[in-house]
């Protein structure tokens, strides 16, 4: 593979130490097929009193390492650089300094003002995740900035273990990429830890299929003034991109396997109510079709099992009514308001309200409060679990004709 792979490709030290040093690795980078130069200006430290980058000096030698050698920068931005100044400010300089990328790293991946700032400006941002985030906390500071113009930075997780710095877990990778909100950009260096950790698994993640990749580099790690132990020299960097362009180039071969995978079939199955009058007749039917069978739920007789989809048809063929329950509040699934809609066997649909007054009264039961007098109560006070023996006595008392000895209601399953 060569160097014009469609990887988005970020690379550098982790802080800007010198003029020299940006120099150096930009045009070391660049010749691997980097497309932007990282380096950090202002650098947020763990601990008070550390050294925390020769900040906008720092952006002059990136501008110029820019300029040389074609190539665009990112750089983290932490807020107002001093107290009088604001966040607009802060973002306008460094805009003069033509950064093209704003980072916002893991410390600051939930900080509001900032991310509004930042998201008002409609600057390009790549965003991290945080130290400890959830995904949807990490969409959620997101949706604060310019849709079009936004990275997500996949970083791992605060895990404390002595294997990597931060875990990630790669479900998180297949989720972000399959969701194809924002263009995903792996930090190996940062989730190892330790340079040595570093090429399997960005190979990994490029077969993943993220589209891009930051990584720490510097030409003599262990003087690097940060992140030491996770930078790989310019030679390393090279024996990586080579894998990693391979890799790119596999995963966007394998494409069609992956659509193929996602469309995939797989049969599809409802969840059937058996009651003890009825349930050996039934069972009688389904016959050699596999069952999954659950005990009784809680506090009731009901008993459950999930067959087939096509169990219902062959239901209807041996003189069933087929009953599908549903949900009024799809979404909340409130199991207190449910509807069936009755298959009859005379293929005329009867669209029933479960939860009659009537049907409970029947049973001494207590309706909730804002549902007395209505045919659908939204709630019932004190009765988990017993559904569907409420939907039964619906039927017995809104649909009289209907023999309930040879009824079967059904859910969809969904996963
Ligand atoms: C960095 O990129 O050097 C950095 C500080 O990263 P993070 O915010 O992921 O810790
Ligand atoms: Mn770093």
């Amino acid at each position: 593979m060569t160097l014009d792979s469609d990887l988005i490709v970020m690379a550098g030290p982790c802080s800007a130490e010198s003029e020299h040093q940006i120099m150096r690795v930009a045009e070391e980078v660049k010749g691997a097929g980097a497309k932007y130069l990282r380096g950090g200006a202002w650098k947020p430290r763990t601990k008070g009193g550390d050294w925390e980058g020769y900040k906008k000096e720092a952006l002059q030698w990136l501008q110029k390492a820019r300029r040389q050698f074609d190539l665009k920068i990112v750089t983290e931005i932490l807020g107002p650089a001093d107290s009088d100044m604001t966040f607009r400010e802060a973002i306008d300089l460094f805009l003069q300094h033509e950064v093209d990328l704003f980072q916002v790293g893991a410390r600051n991946a939930q900080n509001q003002e900032l991310l509004n700032a930042l998201g008002e400006a409609r600057v390009p941002v790549l965003l991290k995740n945080g130290m400890n985030t959830t995904l949807a906390e990490w969409y959620g500071s997101a949706s604060r900035l310019a849709q079009d113009r936004t990275m997500l930075c996949a970083r791992g997780k605060n895990n404390e273990t002595d294997i990597a710095r931060n875990g990630q877990d790669i479900a998180t990778i297949a989720k972000l990429v399959n969701d194809g909100k924002y263009p995903i950009i792996f930090d190996p260096s940062h989730i190892a830890g330790k340079r040595e950790l570093v090429y399997d698994i960005t190979i990994g993640a490029v077969a993943m299929g993220v589209d891009g990749l930051i990584v720490e580099v510097h030409y003599d790690p262990i003087a690097s003034r940060t992140d030491s132990r996770q930078a790989i020299t310019p030679e390393q960097f090279r024996h990586l991109m080579t894998s990693a362009y391979a890799a790119r180039h596999m995963h966007l071969e394998q494409r069609v396997a992956k659509e193929r995978f996602a469309h995939a079939s797989i049969p599809q199955h409802v969840d059937i109510y058996l009651r003890p009058e009825s349930d050996a007749d039934v069972r009688s039917v389904l016959g050699d079709i596999t069952t999954k069978e659950y005990p009784p739920q809680k506090k009731t007789k009901i008993l459950w099992a999930r067959v087939p989809s096509n169990s219902v048809q062959r239901l209807e063929a041996n003189g069933f009514t087929t009953g599908k329950l549903f949900y009024y509040h799809e979404g909340d699934r409130d199991p207190s308001a449910e509807g069936a809609n009755l298959n009859s066997t005379g293929s005329r649909e009867i669209h029933i309200s479960p939860y009659s007054g009537e049907a409970l009264k029947a049973t001494g039961r207590k309706l909730g409060p804002a549902s007395e007098g209505r045919d659908r109560v939204e709630y019932v006070n004190g009765f988990p679990g017993d559904r569907v023996r409420d939907t039964f006595l619906t039927v017995q008392l809104r649909v009289p004709q209907v023999n309930l000895d040879r009824l079967v209601l059904y859910r969809p399953f969904k996963e």
